[in-house]
């Protein structure tokens, strides 16, 4: 109780204009905005008859013929925006008498009438307390107590119908889908099917309960996919991690392979390299000694030409 006093002022703001709601309505996700509000960003987002509520992003029906004033209004909000309204009358803001419309911050509330009073309204209340409203707790907001704020949140709703606003709302139209009071059953919803709001409640939680359950199944069986997927997920890493090892150490073996190759080519080529220099080498040094041989076999030879020509070296 004391969280919600404390988070009232959130717990009564649209989340669109993020003012206090006027005119507040309530859709089938429970999420509550004002009518306006609402209406404008329904009919801005919608898709083939749906929109997504602004809060959860469920997709809402359009109401039929766009009648957003038809949507139902929540009492949950009607005793919290009082609640707020003591709060800041509480905090020296005025708020108005319910019965003359006067603003003034010494309001009084009583619980039995369900209203905000005056001074002058209270002092007419208590001229009638020995008739009209005997025992009537009235109280100056000033000194609302957790109690008090606890009974106003708790109290009873009143018809929003015109002509019905002094009767209270305590049965529910399924086929309407609204809350509406005894003189609503004898009139507009005369042949509809009306049941007291607890049985209402009754078959709703039970319906609620049901559809829970069904999520909660679907739920279940989305995890189980989903673990099912982060498995697959777990194993694919691991087999890629394991492959790609497999590539490196096959390309290292092949390089190995191909390093030994290279060296053992090279090792051979050289080899080759030495042996045919070598051959070259003594090839050389045969063909020069060969040279110097037939150098000196030339020499000889002019030399005994020389001499066969000229008589007088013979001689000699
Ligand atoms: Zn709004
Ligand atoms: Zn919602
Ligand atoms: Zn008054
Ligand atoms: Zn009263
Ligand atoms: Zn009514
Ligand atoms: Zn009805």
């Amino acid at each position: 109780m004391e969280s919600l006093l404390k988070n009232l002022k959130e717990h009564v703001t649209c989340s669109i204009c993020l003012d206090t709601y006027t005119e507040r309505k309530t859709i089938t996700c429970l999420h509550t905005f004002c009518c306006e509000c609402l209406e404008r960003h329904a009919l801005t987002r919608q898709k083939q008859g749906f929109y997504p509520c602004p809060d959860c992003q469920a997709q809402i029906r359009i109401p039929e013929g766009n009648c957003f004033e038809n949507l139902p209004n929540s009492f949950r909000h009607n005793s919290l925006l009082s609640l707020l309204a003591v709060q800041y009358s509480g905090d020296g803001n005025d708020i108005s008498c319910s019965k003359c419309q006067k603003k003034n911050a010494e309001i009084n509330y009583c619980f039995d009438c369900e209203k905000f009073m005056c001074p002058d309204c209270a002092n007419a209340h208590e001229v009638f307390r020995d008739t009209l409203f005997q025992r009537h707790k009235v109280t100056p907001v000033r000194q609302f107590q957790p109690t008090d704020y606890e009974a106003l949140l708790k109290r009873q709703s009143f018809c929003t119908v015109k002509y019905h606003e002094k009767e209270v709302t305590k049965f529910f139209c399924s086929e309407c889908q609204s809350c509406v009071c005894q003189v609503c059953i004898a009139t507009d919803h005369k042949s509809h099917d009306v049941v007291p709001f607890a049985k209402a409640a009754d078959v709703e939680k039970a319906i609620i309960i049901a559809r829970t359950k069904l999520l909660k199944d679907k739920k279940e069986l989305c995890q189980g996919v989903v673990r099912e997927f982060e498995k697959t997920e777990v194993e694919l890493e691991a087999n890629i991690t394991t492959a790609k090892r497999k590539v490196s150490q096959t390309v290292e073996e092949v390089m190995g392979k191909l390093r030994q190759l290279e060296h053992e080519a090279i090792t051979a080529l050289e080899g080759a390299r030495v042996s045919r220099v070598q051959k070259l080498l003594s090839g050389k040094e045969s063909i020069v000694s060969l040279k110097k041989q037939l150098d000196q076999a030339f020499k000889f030879s002019n030399n005994l030409a020389e001499r066969s020509s000229n008589p007088d070296i013979v001689q000699n």
